[in-house]
């Protein structure tokens, strides 16, 4: 749809960006423009209040996730919580190693950021390989909260990273 045009198109491609063979997908052009901005929020709350109605908190993959997840969160009355790398969350938390192309890394949430009741929905700017996301979605599975879902603005259709993961949404296909 046309919303969706316009936030694909003011987005920026970087070749070789990290790395080479890479083509980074920028979002920050997203940010910088208010008009962009209120776009951005209508278009996830809109997603967010048809396909997961019943919704909590949205819980953000770092770090482009907390913008996602900001940019809604306040607009549908629920709460945000962030999902970040070992040793950046202080007090109790909850952890899941996942598997990277070389080796592990671990991502943590706060216990205290989540209760019994709450029904999470995932939410980050972009899903790849899924494996950030599926290592989210285990870390939601070993607390007491219940996942509803996941969103992502952004999907590589062609390396399949949804697979596995339920009630995955996605607004925009590269
Ligand atoms: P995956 O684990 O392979 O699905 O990679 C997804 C994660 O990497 C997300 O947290 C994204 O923010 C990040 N990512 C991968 N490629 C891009 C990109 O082109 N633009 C922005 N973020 C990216």
């Amino acid at each position: 749809e046309e919303k969706l045009k316009q936030l694909n198109d003011c987005m920026t491609d970087h070749p070789d960006f990290p790395k080479p063979g890479i083509v980074f997908k920028n979002i920050m052009p997203l940010f910088s423009d208010p008009e962009r901005m209120k776009l951005l929020g209508d278009v996830l709350e809109e997603t967010i209040r048809e396909k997961f109605p019943g919704c909590t908190k949205l819980v953000g993959l770092e770090s482009r996730g907390f913008l996602m997840g900001m940019a809604v969160a306040s607009r549908l009355g629920v709460g945000f919580v962030p999902i970040r790398k070992k040793g950046k969350l202080p007090g109790e938390v909850v952890r899941q190693e996942y598997t990277l192309e070389y080796g592990t890394d671990v991502v943590e949430i706060e216990k205290a950021s989540l209760e019994a009741t709450d029904k999470i929905v995932l939410i980050d700017d972009l899903i790849a390989t899924g494996g950030t996301m599926k290592a989210a979605v285990k870390l939601i599975g070993s607390t007491e909260a219940t996942l509803v879902g996941a969103l992502c603005l952004i999907e590589i259709d062609f390396l399949k990273g949804k697979e596995g993961i339920d009630n995955f949404v996605s607004l925009i296909h590269i």
